[in-house]
């Protein structure tokens, strides 16, 4: 963690959640948000979109950010089953996770796809969360680095800046594997991350903007990830369903 980047902790709900346990899952919080304070975080939400509104309206003037989990590349029109940015941006959605690595598998997006999302999700006003990763094979053949940095080499959206750009490095042998990346090796991965925005986007961006760990987070790791420099804090998807869970994650920030 770094004194000049405010952690963020995120939860990725997945395709997971009803009206009725969604909604007190995002009360509970936003209850312990107003009470006991977010000094030293900032929290979101990523509910699937059945349930955007229902978790917008529990988490109102608890100051938990909302988040979408994909967008469309275009603001509107015939694409039965998408969601647009800005139909994410009119439930008050303040993120988008883009280029989720269940996405890049089921549905086949590539970083340019993923740079046309995040574009599109600067251009409705809101920040993107841009996820990068390489899978087992890739880690064992010691390719780490450089498909990490190519993927942000090529999903980097035109228009970038500190306000509207996280980067999530997730590798995907530790999503919902229950295997997490020793905290060496996450560091490693997050500078390279941290190296190449510098190249791309120059030094205010690369020190500003954050770079979130995910993969197989919770209350037990959570802090000996948050504490390494470059980690900004995290992308969180099968904890985040617990509040409890997803709370002490949370804490492990201040
Ligand atoms: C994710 O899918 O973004 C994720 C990090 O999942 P999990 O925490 O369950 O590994």
């Amino acid at each position: 963690m770094s004194q000049q980047r405010t952690p963020l902790i995120a939860g990725n709900w997945k395709m997971n959640g009803f009206l009725e346990d969604g909604a007190a899952r995002a009360s509970d919080l936003a209850g312990r948000m107003k009470s006991t304070g977010s000094d030293g975080f900032q929290m979101l939400l990523c509910p699937p979109a059945t349930l955007l509104n229902a978790v917008g309206t529990a988490i109102a003037d608890s100051g938990i950010f909302l988040g979408g989990q994909d967008c469309h590349v275009n603001p509107s029109g015939a694409h039965t089953g998408d969601i647009s940015a800005a139909m994410l941006a009119d439930l008050c959605c303040s993120h988008v996770i883009v280029g989720h690595s269940e996405r890049r598998a089921d549905h086949g997006e590539d970083d340019a796809l993923v740079k046309a999302k995040a574009e599109a999700a600067i251009a409705a006003g809101m920040c993107a969360i841009v996820c990068v990763g390489e899978t087992e094979a890739q880690r064992d053949a010691g390719e780490t680095n450089a498909v990490v940095a190519g993927q942000v080499q090529g999903s980097l959206p035109v228009g970038a800046d500190t306000s509207n750009l996280v980067i999530a490095y997730e590798p995907v042998w530790a999503i919902g594997t229950g295997r997490t990346a020793r905290p060496a090796e996450a560091q490693e991965v997050h500078a390279v991350l941290r190296q190449t925005l510098n190249d791309i986007a120059g030094g205010e961006v690369a020190d500003h903007c954050r770079i979130l760990y995910g993969g197989s987070v919770k209350p037990g790791n959570a802090a000996e990830l948050m504490a390494l420099a470059d980690v900004d804090g995290a992308l969180v998807g099968g904890a985040s369903l617990e509040a409890d869970d997803f709370w002490s994650i949370a804490m492990a920030c201040t």
